[in-house]
This record gives structure tokens, sequence and C-alpha cells, in this order.
């Protein structure tokens, strides 16, 4: 079987012999003579197209032989049509070259192992040996994109075996015949068998968009090409909406954030203590009773509709009930009282008012699901 991305990466289309079919549980496992199809492996996931019109729902390597994974079957000796879907294969090569630059550059720079790698249609993960500090990521960055704009030549070849032991190339495995190296001179040499770009400005921008701690080394997540444009064309959609909302300057639209969150808390602190204020000139409103006391407040926030409750609960020998809510909706309440042992009068209250809740013996909170009516009724019975 030949390997028809191996000899040239820019094969998308191409005729080929299916040499066997047979069933397997998603359909049929089918094999060619030849095929351009990169399989899921080192990392990559397999390119994705059809063999004759027909969907390839997978590409896999077993023992160095590549089976093409479709719903429906191929007949043995028939001669297909092959095609990639150009746009994905393209972007993964794009995003692999980029790999063997930045991880090139990181074993030189810092001396860092790549310890993994994953390249899918959504995104791109590289992990490295050891820490990385946010300097030394804009370093490789910059450095790699200077490699992007020296439009290097990459070269994917089989070295004699008495040449490779004198080569200083880079490997995830020892591997001592058959190796294919990736040479992005002066940058890397890595073993490697999938499909990569033949100059490295085919690339466009380098972009590593987050790096995080993993298992006692680093993660970065990279983007490149059109993709980086993609990103950066959204970023700056989110930039632009904040600078016009904020009336600041692009460049300035983190800092105007950082100032109106700081007012932002101000006014929440100032807010609360009126609201202390009003519940307890609310509370000093209310007339004494030797019943209970419903009090309906919309406009108060949990803590306020507390200490009302506790501020109330001096007025009425009963329980004093503060509420807010609709009778659409329901409301949600607090519950303080000085004589009655609320704990216990809760599982009543609920259950007449299809409420849930409950609390300390002198103030609960919950909800109940009646209407105000009910719930006015309720109380003035007690
Ligand atoms: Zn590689």
């Amino acid at each position: 079987m030949i390997k028809l991305y191996d000899e040239n990466s820019y094969t998308s289309e191409f005729s080929a012999r299916v040499t066997s079919c047979e069933e397997c549980s998603e359909g049929y496992r089918i094999q060619l003579d030849r095929t351009a199809f990169f399989p899921t492996a080192g990392g990559q996931e397999c390119d994705t197209g059809t063999l004759d019109g027909k969907e390839v729902l997978r590409v896999e390597i077993e023992n160095d032989t590549i089976y093409h994974i479709l719903k429906t079957p191929l007949a043995a000796g028939d001669e297909v049509l092959g095609k990639i879907d150009w746009q994905v294969r393209f972007r993964k090569m794009q995003h692999h070259s980029a790999e063997h630059i930045v991880s090139g550059l990181a074993h030189s720079l810092f001396g860092l192992e790549n310890v993994g790698f994953h390249l899918s249609d959504k995104e791109v993960t590289i992990d490295y040996s050891g820490p990385m500090s946010a300097e030394e990521l804009l370093l490789l960055e910059r450095k790699a994109n200077e490699a992007v704009h020296k439009n290097i030549k990459i070269i994917a070849e089989y070295p004699p075996e008495d040449m490779l032991c004198k080569i200083p190339y880079r490997s995830k495995l020892d591997l001592t015949e058959n190796v294919r190296l990736v040479t992005i001179d002066g940058i890397d040499i890595c073993a490697c068998c999938a499909p990569h770009v033949k100059h490295t400005g085919e690339i466009g921008l380098i972009k590593l968009k987050d790096l995080m701690r993993h298992r006692g080394g680093v993660r970065l997540k990279m983007i490149c090409g059109m993709d980086a444009l993609f990103d950066y064309e959204e970023k700056l959609e989110n930039v632009v909406r904040i600078s016009v909302l904020l009336s600041a300057k692009q460049e300035e639209t983190a800092d105007s954030v950082e100032r109106l969150l700081k007012e932002l808390a101000e006014q929440k602190q100032k807010t609360a203590a009126l609201s202390k204020q009003l519940a307890a000139a609310k509370a000093a409103q209310i007339a004494e009773t030797d019943g209970c006391i419903c009090v309906f407040e919309n406009d108060f926030d949990t803590d306020s509709l507390r200490l009302l409750a506790n501020e109330g609960k001096k007025k009425c020998r009963g329980m004093f009930v503060a509420l807010s809510g609709s009778d659409d909706v329901g409301y949600s309440y607090i519950i303080a009282s000085a004589t009655v042992n609320l704990r216990d009068a809760a599982k009543e209250m609920n259950s007449v008012l299809h409420g849930r809740g409950g609390g300390r013996e002198d103030m609960i909170q919950g909800f109940f699901g009646a209407k105000r009516a009910e719930i006015e009724e309720y109380f003035s019975t007690l």
C-alpha cells in the first residue's frame, strides 16, 4: 500500500484499487493499494473526505496497514476515486508544521521536551515536560513567527541508517529503522509521519493563546493561519463593542472595566446601607399587634428582608412574615418570631401554602407557591 500523503502532502484527489472490503461494527473496513488519506496517528485526527462519493467516516492504521471505514461497501478489485476535504487537511498541515517550529524552539531555547500533542478540527494543544513563564511564552511566539517570515523549506525524508545515527533529531519513540525526519533548517529536526506544508510561510500567523499547568509541565493552546485571523476578528469585534459601550479607547477598555467594577462595588455597598436604613424605618412604622404581621416588599433583597423580619418581630407576639415576589412566580419569605418555634411551624405552613424552606427556631427562610390573598388569610387566622 502506497502512502500518497508521504510522497506528496498536497495530493487531495487520487485513484486507487480496492484490495479488500470487510464488514465491521460501523459498516465496512476498506483497504486500497494506495491512499492519500492520513489516518489518526501521532496525536493528529484522520483526514475526512470521500471514496467514490461515499463519506469516509474514519481512517485508522494498524501494523502499518491503513483502513478506511465507510458505511457502505466497495467492491474489491474496483478502481475508486478518493477525495480529501482539502481545507480541513491544509489547516492540519499548517498546525502540525507550526507545532514542529514551536516544539523545536521550546527545546532549543528552554530545554523542554514535547510530551503530548493533539490536533483536531476544533483545537490544537501541545504539552511540554516542564514549566514555562509568560515571558518565555511571548519569546517563543515571537521566535516561531520569525521562522514563518523566513519562509524556510520543510523537508520530509527517510535518511539511510548510517546517516540517521549522526543526526540529532527529536523523537517521542526510540525508532531505529524507516525513520521519517521532518527538517526545518535552523529550527528543528523531528521524527514524524504526518503531512506538512512545503514552506513555513504557508503557516501564516502562529498564536499561542493559552498556557496552563499540566501534569508537572505546561499545556499550550495554539492557533495558526486563517483560524488565528478568525480569532482576531472575533476578539476585535468584542473589544469594539466594549469600547463603544464604555466610551473608552480600544487599548484602554480593560482599565475602564476595572474602574467600572470598582464603582459598582461602591454602589452596592451604598445600596446595602440604604436598604438597611429603609428596613429599619419600615419596621418602626408598623403598629404592634398580638397576632402575626405580613409585609410584602418587592424592592428588598434577602439581606434587607432579613433585617426587616428581625426588627419586625419585636412588633408582634406571633410571626413576622417578610415576603417578596408575585402571584405568578410565588413569594420568597423570611419569617422571624420571638415566641413561636418556627422550625415546628414551618412544616404545616409550607404544606398549606405550597412552599418549601426552613431554618432556625427563631428565623426561617423559604418560598411559598400560594397567592398573596391565601398567604394573608393563613397568617391572619393564626
Ligand atoms: Zn510531527
